[in-house]
This record gives C-alpha cells, structure tokens and sequence, in this order.
C-alpha cells in the first residue's frame, strides 16, 4: 500500500516505471527490499502495456500472474481498482486479530491459522459478504493502536472479555513476528 501511495504522490504512469528505474528505486527507498520491488514494477508495467493496454488486469488470476503480486494486493486492487469484492484482503493486522479473538482456524482444528491466504480462506466461510471490505480497515486500525503485535493492550480493549487470548499474548510471544505477510 505504501507503494501504491509512493507512485501516486510522483504521478508515474505505467509507461514511466518502464523508463525510470532510477527515479523509481529513490522513490522506493523508503520501503523494504526496494531493489526487487523496482525491479518487480518493471517487468509489471511491460505486461500492463504489452498484454493489457496500459491498463491493469481485471481478475484475480491475471493479478496473481504479475511479478511480485500475492493475494493481499490482488484482493485489493480488485476493490480498489475495480469495484469488484472477490475477496477479503488479509494483511498481518486481519491475520493475527483474527486468530487472536478465535475468528478463525485451520480446516478441521482449533489450531491458529499459518498464513494470511489460510486466514482469508476461513474467514470468508462466515463473514458476511457485505462485511468483506470494511473488515481490513477496521482490523488494520485496531491492529495499530489496541491489537498490536507486540505487547497488545488487552487493558484497554473493549472486547477483551469476548477475547480468547486477553491477557496471554505476552512480549515472549513469537507466532505473529515470525508469520508476518
Ligand atoms: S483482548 Fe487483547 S488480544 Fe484480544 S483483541 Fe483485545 S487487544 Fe487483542
């Protein structure tokens, strides 16, 4: 997401990404493994304009066939591009509230799901449809200010007493900094 606001800021159109790797690798030190994202952005703006005139592709598969692209950035383009909820954009921040209030679990456990697809998969088996957008924001700025990875602020939380990990996530825990998206 960062990116995408990165590139907005500076106005670059696809045909730009594919003439100004320079500019592009300054604009993207700001986030991490830079080089490859560049490098990642290239070769995608040489298939918009090459396969899709310019534009970006209109489903989920054509998204997940660009370099660099996973299901959280294809979920959201498909809402944000095209107004089009194929499904729930899972970040870190859904992923570990989710399995922190029990939302979610591996297929047939009650085991904590491993990774954010495993998450999206089984939080869309009851989510309500109309729930699917509003969900990442929502958990996003949670996940920022209460839910937090480290340390969450169970004290201060309104929904601790319908929480099943309230007070026992601790700084010890690791799950959620080693199954980061
Ligand atoms: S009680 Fe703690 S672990 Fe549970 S949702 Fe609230 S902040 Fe997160």
């Amino acid at each position: 997401m960062m990116i995408f606001i990165l590139l907005r800021k500076e106005d670059l159109l696809c045909w730009h990404l594919l003439f100004c790797q320079a500019k592009l690798k300054r604009i993207l030190l700001a986030v991490g493994f830079y080089i490859r994202k560049a490098s990642n952005l290239k070769k995608m703006a040489h298939i918009c304009l090459t396969k899709y005139g310019g534009d970006i592709p209109n489903t989920i598969e054509e998204l997940l066939s660009l370099p660099g692209v996973g299901p959280k950035i294809a979920h959201l383009v498909m809402i944000i591009g095209w107004n089009n909820v194929q499904g729930i954009c899972v970040d870190t921040h859904v992923h570990r509230i989710c399995n922190r209030l029990g939302w979610v679990s591996r297929s047939g456990t009650t085991q904590r799901t491993s990774i954010p697809e495993e998450t999206r998969k089984a939080l869309q088996q009851w989510l309500p449809r109309e729930e699917w957008v509003a969900i990442n924001p929502l958990l996003v700025g949670f996940g920022r200010t209460i839910c937090t990875a480290l340390r969450p602020r169970c004290g201060e939380c309104g929904v601790s007493k319908f929480c099943p990990s309230a007070f026992k996530e601790t700084s010890s825990s690791s799950y959620f900094r080693s199954n980061k998206s």
